[in-house]
């Protein structure tokens, strides 16, 4: 018995000894990634506070102090800020990111998440752009909303009725199905082709198909000036009627004869939830927006298409009333500014040497008097000629600041994958989360650090219930941005917008480095980020692709 036991005991001190030496043989790794002292900035608003982050396969591991723990990379962040990786929630990526994976305009202002299919307009169908996107990679997480235009198109054309019963069920059964592919929510544009020409009834309805799945409702609304509240309002409707989250789009006072007058704005806001509806804003830090032209003109004028809008331009009484519609949108001011100057042609593929100049420029290259009767032929003729899109400056910097602070508005760049040196897009796609970082939180003191942060990160994550993202917590997705608060800034500009931003170091995706010390790895370590009504397993199966453990 005695000398059992003591065999028994001999094997288990041999045993101890073996393990002793293997472990002190094999170089002991607690994390992938120890991100070390940095000053923490959770994203739920609160200050910062100073810790290490340990990172194993796509998850934060730990949050603490790790300076005994060893890693196979460490990120040294003394004096460094970091932070959840940016949830860009107004974005119109989409295929583009095939093109480029990298996301490099994005990755570059330190996003990790992207959501596009905003203002109406979503790559139909979902499930494939879905598919090739997980084929291929990419730098960034993307997720999609369904687009009202585009389903609307796909059923109606450019028909300007209201739907059929049937046209109408057609509908509902094509977002049903991009729900069902793993959508985030229901977008309207209806400032835009053919979403201006339906009415709420018709909204509310469309909007009813969310319901058994979860989603949103965010909205580009009717009406950005002096209508504005009422446009509001219709949106509040909408989502009210089906009790879902309601997101205003690319929040703005956009004609000056309302500058100032934020109470358009807050009061239907407010009282909505203050009865208990949930609405949030979005918005770019930019006083000028960017759009196709096409918007400028009255929609009746495209009712059936191309041809019919170039057979009605050849009427000169349809002309004209196109002609006053323009200037009453787009030319007029109440405040004596010279608007041929405040419109920039972004892009044109008919006439690319336009591209970078205003309207004033552009007459006076071509020998014409820079009034606005000839700033709206040219217009139009930009238009028959396959459409531009322009600059146009025509917000107040006051309305800027004052909509930035409000607790329930979330930053966006309402950009898009760019390819670099391409055009001359609207410096918000190169520099919208520098920007407010640089100008709105150092050099203005509209918000504190931690409130932009919040903005940047939480804020998005629970408006759109994105889970495990938006914070830094044990368990989530390692998404995270590090950077130096003394020098981040956006380096686009208007007239130089091709130009990423400077400050920032670091930039994790599930895990892998995607920005080291300011380069781009070009590693794709991008996940689809799915909605409510995206079935489970095929969540798992995408998830396990980057190593979930
Ligand atoms: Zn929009």
């Amino acid at each position: 018995m005695i000398k059992r036991l003591f065999r028994i005991s001999a094997y288990l001190v041999a045993l101890f000894i073996f393990f002793f030496i293997l472990k002190s043989f094999t170089p002991k790794q607690d994390f992938s990634i120890l991100i070390h002292n940095g000053f923490i900035l959770d994203g739920t608003g609160n200050p910062w506070f100073k810790g290490d982050i340990g990172i194993n396969g796509n998850r934060i591991e730990a949050i603490g102090n790790l300076s005994d723990k060893r890693a196979g990379t460490k990120i040294d962040a003394t004096n460094l800020i970091v932070a959840p990786g940016f949830i860009d929630v107004h974005t119109h990526c989409d295929r583009q990111i095939i093109e480029v994976p990298t996301v490099d305009n994005y990755v570059l202002q330190g996003v990790t998440t992207v959501i596009g299919g905003n203002c109406g307009g979503h790559p139909y169908p979902l499930q494939e752009l879905f598919n090739e996107l997980k084929e291929k990679g990419m730098s960034v997480n993307f997720g999609c909303l369904v687009g009202h235009n585009t389903i609307r198109r796909e059923v109606m054309g450019l028909k300007m009725d209201p739907p059929t019963e049937d046209e109408l069920d057609q509908m509902k059964i094509l977002i049903q199905k991009e729900m069902e592919a793993g959508a985030l929510g229901f977008s309207t544009g209806l400032s835009y082709l053919p979403g201006t020409y339906s009415n709420t009834a018709e909204l509310v309805s469309l909007v009813s198909a969310l319901v058994p799945y979860g989603g949103l409702y965010t909205s580009h609304i009717r009406d950005q000036g002096q209508k504005i509240t009422q446009a509001i309002q219709e949106a509040i409707e909408i989502g009210e009627n089906n009790d879902i989250p309601i997101l205003i789009s690319h929040i703005k006072l956009a004609e000056d004869s309302v500058w100032g007058k934020y109470e358009m704005i807050t009061e239907p806001v407010e009282k909505a939830r203050e009865r208990g509806v949930e609405v949030f804003l979005d918005q770019y830090p930019y006083t000028a927006t960017s759009s196709g032209f096409t918007s400028s003109f009255p929609s009746w004028c495209f009712e059936g298409g191309r041809e019919k809008f170039l057979e009605r331009l050849k009427d000169k009484d349809i002309y004209k009333k196109i002609k006053s519609y323009i200037i009453e949108r787009r030319l007029s001011s109440t405040k004596n500014i010279d608007k041929l100057e405040t419109i920039t042609i972004a892009y044109s593929k008919h006439n690319p040497e336009y591209e970078g100049k205003n309207l004033r420029e552009i007459l006076l290259s071509q020998k014409k008097e820079p009034s606005i009767d000839n700033a709206v032929d040219l217009i139009i003729d930009v238009e028959k000629n396959g459409g531009a899109s322009g600059i146009f400056f025509q917000m107040d910097e006051k309305d800027v600041e004052y909509l930035m602070k409000l607790p329930y508005t979330m930053h966006a760049s309402d950009g898009s994958v760019q390819i670099k040196g391409n055009g001359m897009p609207h410096p918000r796609n190169y520099g919208t989360f520098p920007r407010v970082i640089a100008h709105y939180v150092r050099e203005r003191g509209v918000i504190a650090l931690e409130e932009a942060i919040r903005k940047m990160t939480s804020l998005p994550a629970q408006t759109f219930r994105i889970q495990k993202r938006g914070m830094l917590r044990e368990g989530l997705y390692a998404d995270i941005t590090i950077f130096d608060f003394q020098t981040f800034k956006d380096n686009a500009t208007f007239s130089n917008p091709h130009q990423y931003s400077q400050g920032l170091r670091w930039v994790i995706v599930n895990g892998e480095i995607v920005v080291d010390d300011g380069m781009h790895t070009g590693k794709l370590p991008g996940m689809i980020v799915y909605g409510p009504g995206k079935k489970q397993e095929e969540e798992n199966e995408n998830q396990d692709r980057t190593g979930n453990p």
